[in-house]
């Protein structure tokens, strides 16, 4: 039997495969769907809307890599102290696709374990 996972402490597995905070491009100004795509979650884009242009940049130059499309890192994601830089101004699915303990989570720590704290 698997003990319940209670927090993410010393874990960022969730976020490794993210590459940028999911749905967000879709809110950049210079997006031509920007308002479609704000009409179709408003409280997504409140969020979008508090995240400082620093945040907003780094979103921004993700869709413009090569590295866009491709698994990796969330851009927004702090490796070396392993933490979500603007936590506050997360997307849904960040906030609601995956829970500490529940299915998505532990595929998630079984894929990337966690680093004892
Ligand atoms: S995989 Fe689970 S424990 Fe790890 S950061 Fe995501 S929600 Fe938290
Ligand atoms: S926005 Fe934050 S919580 Fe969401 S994938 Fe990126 S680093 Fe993780």
């Amino acid at each position: 039997m698997r003990l319940p996972v209670l927090n993410c402490d010393g874990c960022i597995g969730c976020c490794l495969e993210q590459s940028s905070p999911p749905g967000y491009a879709a809110l950049l100004p210079e997006r031509p769907d920007r308002a479609d795509a704000a009409r179709a979650d408003p409280q997504q884009a409140r969020w979008f809307a508090a995240a400082p242009e620093e945040a907003v940049a780094l979103i921004r130059a993700h869709t413009r890599s090569p590295r866009r499309g491709e698994p990796g890192p969330c851009v927004w994601l702090d490796l070396q102290n392993r933490r979500c830089r603007w936590y506050e101004c997360r997307p849904r699915s960040c906030r609601e696709d995956v829970n500490p303990g529940d299915r998505a989570c532990r595929y998630w720590r079984e894929r990337y374990p966690p680093e004892p704290s």
